[in-house]
């Protein structure tokens, strides 16, 4: 789960982090009552769940109140990355001196959350990362004793001379790592941090991300979730208990089990295909929790032909089947279908399909390369 923004800089504030005042607004009249009570020039800018806002032309200056309505006329519905902009956020324009990167992540490497710092921020870290990786700093947290203070001061030399400044920054790194722990995130940023002309200290960006296995323990987070912002098949897939991850291919996967899901994947590129989604349909899978899986992939235009990869060993083949059969009676199924099962009840499964003038496969490579060839025919 994402935080937006607004939501986000909440946090921040609420850690003692300088962030600029400001309100969120979904309406132009609104964004203009809120520059006039700021007064001044002012930020109009985009909340959804994507990077590159600025880029997009998602965050926009104002001089007036009435432009900031202009503005937020201009953002308000429009798309961004595929997601439409239902909300803005207002807020005081800065003038920037310079823009830094402060973040934390979760290292898989070293199995601990890491901080990273770049003098290069307001920019892609992800590009920053890959073409000159020496501007990024970064200490692994000790999860024993947190952030120390020296760390944090020496991530805060890495951005600035100024010992001014440097105190600052180090006081809004720490500060940083205890909201990521506090709230359980995976992934916390301020992407830029910023320096006034005045040698200030600020955060203009925030984004935050839970995962959503942690959400149980932080209700307060969880609180925060805005359903009308997420893909809406993977809102619905997760109220079925499935795991669905939407993604850009063509070739709609269900599977059982999430390494077979990764795996299938993987197999799917190798034939030269690309995935539609990542699906787990879980252990025991009964035939209805089948039924709405292939109701969520179908709903995805972009697929051409979907495969089953079923490997029965709690989850009995013979659900599965019953799953599909279930399925195919309720709506029509326009794309191809391409079905493997093996394991426990193969033979009872593949039977079900059998009465339905369906087949299987019972091998995985076999039946990833038809699926691949067949959603290739049909593009
Ligand atoms: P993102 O593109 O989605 O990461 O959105 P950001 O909030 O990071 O804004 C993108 C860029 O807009 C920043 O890197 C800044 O250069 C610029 N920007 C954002 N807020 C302000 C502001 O208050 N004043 C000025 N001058 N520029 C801003
Ligand atoms: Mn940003």
């Amino acid at each position: 789960m994402n935080l937006h923004e607004y939501q986000a800089r909440e946090l921040l504030k609420e850690a003692g982090i300088a962030v600029p005042d400001g309100d969120v607004a979904d309406t132009p009249e609104a964004v203009e009552k809120i520059a006039e009570r700021l007064g001044g020039k002012v930020v109009v800018k985009a909340q959804v769940h994507a990077g590159g806002r600025g880029k997009a032309g998602g965050v926009k200056l104002a001089d007036t109140a009435a432009e900031a309505k202009e503005h937020a006329r201009a953002i308000l519905g429009m798309e961004i990355k595929g997601l439409t902009v239902e909300k803005v956020l207002v807020a005081p324009a800065e003038d920037i001196a310079t823009e830094s990167y402060v973040g934390v992540i979760v290292d898989r490497e070293s199995q601990r959350a890491v901080v990273m710092v770049s003098p290069e921020g307001g920019v892609d870290i992800e590009e920053v990362a890959a073409k000159t990786p020496e501007k990024i700093f970064k200490v692994a947290v000790d999860p024993r004793y947190g952030l120390l203070a020296h760390e944090a001061m020496g991530l805060a030399f890495e951005l600035f001379d100024d010992i001014k400044l440097v105190r600052q920054a180090a006081g809004i790194i720490s500060k940083l790592y205890q909201v990521f722990v506090s709230s359980g995130a995976s992934l916390i940023e301020i992407n830029p941090l910023v320096s006034t002309p005045e040698g200030t200290v600020k955060a203009l960006d925030a984004k935050l991300g839970v995962d959503d296995n942690e959400l149980g323990r932080k209700p307060k987070i969880e609180a925060l979730r805005d359903l009308s912002s997420e893909d809406p098949s993977e809102v619905d897939a997760r109220e079925a208990g499935l795991s669905f991850i939407k993604l850009d291919g063509n070739v709609g996967c269900c599977v059982n089990g999430a390494g077979l899901a990764m795996a299938t994947m993987d197999l799917v590129k190798y034939y030269g295909g690309d995935p539609a989604n990542f699906l787990d349909i879980g252990g025991s899978s009964n035939p209805q929790k089948v039924v709405t899986a292939l109701e969520i992939i179908t709903r995805d235009k972009n697929v051409k032909a979907i495969l089953f990869n079923i490997f029965g060993g709690i989850t009995r083949c013979d659900d599965v089947a019953n799953g599909i059969v279930t399925a195919l009676d309720q709506t029509e199924i326009k794309v191809p279908l391409v079905i493997r099962l093996t394991g426990t009840n193969e033979a009872e499964g593949i039977k079900i399909l059998e009465d339905r003038g369906l087949s299987a496969l019972t091998d995985m490579d076999d039946a990833v390369e038809k699926a691949v060839a067949m959603a290739k025919e049909a593009a």
